[in-house]
């Protein structure tokens, strides 16, 4: 494999001028700041933030044992997603390739580029198809993985990532959104054997700030020298790296969590499997199990009407009859459990 980045960018890209922000021009603190027509009466919000959120970054460096220029922060993942493929794909004539069933979000985001999207489905253990999806690279620019995956919850087999990364001359983009539950290191550390990887993480799920909206990609510095040229210039506001500083801070408070959401999964895994109306619980290593029932779509009305919301995703591939469950709270569960009880009850 040769990758060579500035031959995969965008020629417009390539070519790009970034939009050069006050806090470009000027950095650091005068006595007087008058050169970014923000308001000078103090609100606590009244400056811009810093553009490349280099405190939080530091911070998020020093956790995923990296360096800070190799990270990229945005709005959510999604804000990523987005970038990588404005980055990389050419509308109509350059796509992305993923594997179905997976996170909608790629399809959607290479749809509003108008980017083609090949898909290489999951085999109906939910594995990588290695070979198929190595011939089937043409035209393709990035590659979407994702690990564990959603919604099937599977990790995927290193020596599968391995053998993609190595083998293909695209971008190589492992999500990681439900890495902390997966009990592996992070592929982050692949990064210096890997100049074709990103790695996304976020601090929607296990860091439990989905309503702050922050996500992470780590990738060469090459790389994210290009993602902070075409994102927008204060794409993350200061509140959100503040409150993510401060979670950031209690690292013991999310390996609790974490603890805590690994215990309730291994329970209900058992519990689900035990009961009358699942077929199949299956093995997963995020925060959430995804179920098949023998009637699935009357299983999901009658949690709805008990005022239990779970993710109906039997309109997927390989996933007929299947509802995506959230591991919740120990209460949380022992509710769901028990309202699937009284539905057997109520049947019989
Ligand atoms: C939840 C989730 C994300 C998180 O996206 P954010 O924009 O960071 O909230 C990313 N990828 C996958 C697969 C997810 O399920």
């Amino acid at each position: 494999m040769m990758f060579d980045l500035q031959q995969q960018i965008r020629p417009n890209i390539r070519r790009l001028e970034p939009y050069s922000s006050a806090r470009d021009e000027f950095k650091g603190t005068g006595r007087i700041m008058l050169d970014a027509n923000e308001s000078p009466f103090d609100t606590g919000y009244n400056r811009y933030p810093d553009p490349f959120q280099q405190e939080l970054k530091d911070r998020v460096a020093e956790l995923f044992n990296t360096d800070p220029g190799h990270l990229f922060l945005g709005n959510g993942s999604d804000e990523a997603i987005d970038l990588l493929i404005r980055i990389f794909c050419e509308p109509y004539n350059e796509g992305i390739l993923i594997c179905p069933p997976t996170y909608g979000m790629y399809q959607v985001a290479a749809d509003v580029h108008g980017s083609f999207v090949r898909k290489v489905l999951l085999t109906s253990n939910f594995k990588v198809q290695v070979e198929p999806l190595l011939e089937s690279l043409k035209g393709i620019k990035l590659i979407f993985l994702c690990s564990p995956n959603n919604p099937t919850g599977n990790d995927m087999d290193p020596e599968d990532v391995e053998a993609i990364l190595e083998r293909s001359d695209g971008v190589v983009v492992i999500d990681e959104a439900y890495g902390d539950f997966a009990g592996r290191a992070s592929y982050i550390e692949w990064l210096d054997r890997y100049p074709n990887l990103v790695v996304l993480r976020t601090l929607s799920k296990a860091w439990g700030l989905a309503g702050i909206r922050l996500g992470v990609a780590a990738a060469s510095r090459e790389l994210i020298s290009v993602m902070n040229k075409v994102k927008p210039p204060y794409n993350v506001g200061r509140p959100v790296a503040e409150v993510a500083l401060k979670a950031l801070d209690d690292e013991e408070a999310h390996d609790k969590r974490v603890a805590r959401t690994l215990q309730e999964r291994a329970r209900m895994e058992k519990g689900l499997q035990e009961h009358g109306l699942v077929e199949k619980v299956h093995p997963s290593d995020a925060n959430f199990l995804l179920v098949r029932f023998k009637d699935a779509k009357k299983v999901y009305e009658e949690l709805r009407e008990k005022g239990i919301v779970v993710r109906d995703r039997s309109g997927l591939p390989h996933c007929e009859g299947c509802l995506r469950i959230t591991i919740g709270t120990p209460e949380e569960n022992r509710v769901l459990l028990k309202a699937l009880e009284a539905m057997i009850t109520e049947r019989t």
